[in-house]
């Protein structure tokens, strides 16, 4: 049997990493969730003050680049691999809205996005690997054997993020989260390095009516044509 790279792109809060999550388990293959290493810059931006309201000090944070280290630890409890920044666990610092709101401007900037990328090639190198992310059928692995594409409306995308936030216990509002998904979308779609774009050769999945049951099931059945080939 041939190991392969699936590369799962799309916007914001579409549910890509719990597909990609749940798939890596099924094969047997590791997970890597590009975003949560752009979050992990954006925490250490914010930490830093490099980068806050009405302000973002881009040459500080590309000076302090090297100064960043991350990792990712599998977590035998929640059974999927938690970031870690410098050696501190940050998986639950990533995941707030104030992250969310300042990752985007974050990633546009080349430094980061090349740091990040090499790092992410390294991972795959020996495939068996699935990734989700924005430009990894472009980019991080653009001869992925398999390249999804995943979309959904705005407003399903908001609608669950709200949920699972305020299942979380944070305290925002629908129109936050709405601000937040169509904000990061337009900033990630437009940027000049690598932005989001389908890949000419990625396969489209509108989620927006699909139970993540349905989802896994299809996206297993292409990834077992080609495994098995
Ligand atoms: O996937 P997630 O929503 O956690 O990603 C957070 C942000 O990180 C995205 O909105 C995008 O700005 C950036 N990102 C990126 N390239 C990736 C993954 C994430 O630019 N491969």
């Amino acid at each position: 049997m041939s190991k392969i790279i699936i590369a799962i792109d799309g916007f914001s809060s579409t549910g890509k990493s719990t597909v990609a999550k749940q798939l890596a388990k099924k094969l047997n293959y590791i997970y890597v969730d590009t975003g949560a290493m752009y979050r992990a810059v954006a925490y250490f931006a914010l930490e830093n003050e490099y980068i806050g309201e009405g302000f973002f000090k881009e040459e500080a944070l590309i000076g302090s680049l090297e100064q960043i280290n991350i990792t990712f630890k599998f977590n035998e409890t929640l059974g999927f691999a938690e970031v870690y920044l410098n050696g501190k666990n940050i998986e639950s610092d990533i995941r707030t809205l104030k992250v969310s709101k300042y990752v985007s401007p974050v990633a546009t900037l080349s430094e980061v996005r090349s740091k990040l990328v090499e790092q992410q090639q390294i991972m795959g190198k020996d495939k068996g690997i699935v990734m989700d992310g924005r430009d990894i059928g472009t980019v991080v692995f653009p001869e992925a054997e398999l390249k999804i594409f995943m979309t959904a409306s705005a407003e399903t995308r908001a609608t669950r993020r709200y949920k699972e936030l305020l299942e979380r216990g944070h305290d925002l509002s629908y129109e936050d989260v709405l601000e937040n998904v169509t904000t990061r979308d337009h900033i990630d779609s437009t940027r000049e390095d690598s932005p989001l774009v389908k890949a000419e050769d990625a396969i489209e999945i509108d989620n927006s009516y699909l139970t993540i049951e349905e989802q896994l099931a299809s996206i297993s059945e292409m990834a077992n044509q080609l495994i098995l080939k």
